[in-house]
């Protein structure tokens, strides 16, 4: 039986620019340390679509095994002691309807008697009434936009199929895509449209935030895009072209709405003048908030069908434990005293609200730098 009542230490302030609990930086303050609240399942590789840049992209598949029992996984849940988030991601996590009658629905159904927050990953292109039973649970619909047209979206979102997709079908999954994002958020679902700076969409951010905003969505989040995955073979933006994509779409943003931008490539103790002329732009913007990187800080991913855990999603580290065997934060704990790995990146400079850059980005754009010997600048 799970024992909800000792758990519910529910934070009910709404999710706001001043209030992101995915943000590791939030526990790091409260308990001195790194410790686990976040974590994310994967509960399908299965997808309609297969994306350009698709962070998984290796893992998607044409069928699937049996998944581990629900009870194992809500059972590590309720064993995670300072758990604050939830995110179910896949493939397309809605893609067959049993799996959100049986694992999607428990398991926010879960998050909301425990009081702590959920966020799906969703390309929210099938049917209306799949999204509309994660109404009363769901904090956050996360979503996918890169597109300023149907031709994008055929484009971008299709490319890794390995066969031609008609035309007609990809623009119909455009606009039901648009469609259900504008009834959900009409119906009071937060959506969040989270969209990539990358070769592609770097000189067309003002007019991407447009459409998310017409749509309805209540966050536009925006991240650069790291060579993983499917990604690996696409073209990598020099930082000069990702800092000026970053101001343009600063210029013509809605000062009302929020952004969220995540793993950024730009650090308080660089010492060059463009980053720090970035950084306090950001930090003075109305609504705009620039989230730590979770991973390997808050958050484990399981996966649902084998049980196997992992720290991080973008750096390619196997599993580091199993969920059917050891609890999540003594796998967690095991990974931030002793992965070396974790050790070249954990810095932290609370002045600068900054705990140490993403693996993949300390990798790309900083090899031989030792983080752990810097210290901020730009406050
Ligand atoms: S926490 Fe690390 S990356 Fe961030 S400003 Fe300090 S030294 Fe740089």
């Amino acid at each position: 039986m799970l024992n909800l009542e000792n758990h519910n230490r529910s934070r009910h302030l709404e999710i706001t620019p001043s209030n992101d609990p995915w943000d590791p930086i939030v526990s790091l303050r409260e308990y001195g340390r790194h410790v686990l609240t976040s974590v994310e399942m994967t509960v399908t590789n299965l997808c309609n679509m297969r994306c350009e840049h698709c962070a998984v992209g290796d893992s998607l598949v044409m069928k699937e095994p049996d998944m581990i029992p629900l009870k194992v996984m809500l059972d590590a849940l309720d064993r995670v002691e300072h758990l604050r988030t939830i995110s179910i991601t896949g493939g397309e996590p809605t893609f067959r309807k049993q799996t959100v009658d049986e694992v999607i629905v428990p398991l926010l159904q879960y998050a909301k008697a425990r009081g702590i927050r959920s966020q799906i990953n969703s390309n929210l292109t099938l049917d209306y009434e799949r999204y509309e039973k994660l109404l009363p649970y769901l904090d956050v619909m996360h979503i996918s936009f890169n597109y300023t047209s149907e031709r994008d979206f055929h484009e971008v979102g299709f490319a890794r199929s390995g066969h031609a997709v008609n035309p007609d079908v990809a623009y119909r999954m455009y606009h039901k895509m648009i469609e259900n994002a504008a009834r959900l958020s009409e119906a009071g679902m937060f959506i969040s449209a989270e969209s990539m700076i990358n070769y592609r969409t770097h000189a067309k951010l003002p007019e991407i935030h447009r459409l998310i905003l017409e749509m309805g969505c209540r966050r536009h989040e925006v991240h650069p895009m790291y060579a993983a995955d499917f990604a690996e073979g696409l073209p990598v933006l020099p930082l000069a072209d990702m800092r000026r994509a970053i101001h343009s779409l600063l210029d013509a943003r809605d000062p009302e709405v929020w952004m969220l931008f995540g793993t950024l490539p730009f650090f308080a103790c660089n010492g060059n003048a463009e980053d720090a002329e970035l950084l306090r732009r950001l930090r003075r913007e109305p609504n705009v908030t620039v989230r730590n990187d979770p991973d390997g800080r808050n958050r484990v991913n399981v996966n649902m069908f084998t049980g196997d855990v992992y720290v991080t999603d973008f750096a390619a580290i196997p599993a580091f434990g199993n969920v059917m065997d050891t609890g999540l934060d003594a796998i967690f704990d095991d990974w931030l005293n002793n992965h070396p790995l974790n050790q070249k990146v954990n810095c932290h400079c609370d002045a600068a609200g900054c705990c140490g850059p993403n693996l993949l980005v300390a990798d790309m754009y900083y090899k031989d730098i030792d983080f752990k010997s810097r210290k901020a600048i730009t406050l």
